[in-house]
């Protein structure tokens, strides 16, 4: 594929992201507190965020390990972050999950694969073939400085937590509680939060518009979902923290 022709596909894909950003608004996937039985066949849970995560960091590696662009420092950095969080994503993060016995729809586990299918192609595709090098004083551009430094704070935010959410149950229970600690003070949904906050820094530290996609992508997916856990919330629990929002302290 062409420069030119990424830069289009890119707008299409971003264009897409903010066209479903409403429709996400009202119809909020069909998994975890939000499942049903309306969306067709399902699997076990664990193994479709095996599935679907684990697409993403290795179509990412394809791309960028077998494109022609030289390698530098700074690229093998936003290899080795976007191999972390996968890391953790695909693998850990289920296996910790009090899920057993819990299913997610085929329809969702195929639209998440094709969305990290996507994303890992244009962001692996576009370092290892079509953007600048980054040259080793990339490490020191306040881009990278601020970009690295939003994205650990993110990553921060989300693992704390995930940590918190997973320690609710206990061993056998499938139910739900009030979270309480760390940013679930301030906002139902921190590890959306962390999330998006992880992923904007990607884009800064990275530059590039592949990486700009798939943060844009991440706050339409969950900023929408946030505000229906959040309203789940406040209709299961009566005494629902009444300061705290859905996913941005303070404002919503
Ligand atoms: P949720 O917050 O809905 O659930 C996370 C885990 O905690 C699930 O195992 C859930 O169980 C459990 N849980 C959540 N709330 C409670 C509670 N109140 N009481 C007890 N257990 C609870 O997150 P998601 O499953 O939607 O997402 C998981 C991670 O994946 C997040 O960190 C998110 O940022 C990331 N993600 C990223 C996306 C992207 O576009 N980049 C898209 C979607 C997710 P159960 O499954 O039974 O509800």
């Amino acid at each position: 594929m062409s420069y030119d022709h990424f830069i289009y596909f890119m707008y299409a894909w971003i264009a897409l992201a903010i066209v479903l950003f409403p429709i996400q608004l009202k119809i909020t996937a069909p998994y975890g507190r939000h499942a049903s039985n309306k969306w067709g066949k399902s699997i076990d849970n664990r193994l479709g965020w095996l599935l679907m995560e684990l697409i993403s960091p290795v179509i990412f590696a394809i791309f960028f390990l077998t494109g022609d662009n030289a390698k530098t420092t700074p690229m093998w950095i936003f290899l080795g972050l976007w191999m972390a969080h996968y890391s953790y994503r695909s693998i850990i993060f289920p296996f910790r999950t009090k899920t057993t016995g819990k299913s997610i729809p085929i329809l969702i586990v195929s639209s998440a694969i094709f969305f990290n299918l996507i994303n890992g192609f244009t962001n692996g595709y576009y370092l290892g073939s079509l953007g600048l090098s980054y040259p080793q004083e990339w490490l020191y551009d306040p881009r990278f400085i601020i970009g690295i430094i939003i994205f650990f704070i993110g990553v921060a935010i989300n693992v704390q937590s995930d940590n918190i959410l997973l320690s609710l149950r206990k061993p056998g229970e499938k139910g739900y509680k009030v979270p309480q600690g760390g940013l679930f003070h301030r906002i139902s949904c921190p590890n959306y939060f962390g999330e998006i906050l992880e992923w904007i820094g990607f884009a800064i530290l990275s530059w590039n518009i592949a990486a700009v996609g798939f943060a844009i992508w991440t706050a339409s997916n969950l900023i929408p979902r946030a505000i229906s856990h959040h309203k789940w919330y406040r209709e299961k629990f009566e005494h629902y923290p009444k300061s705290r929002k859905a996913i941005i302290p303070f404002i919503w």
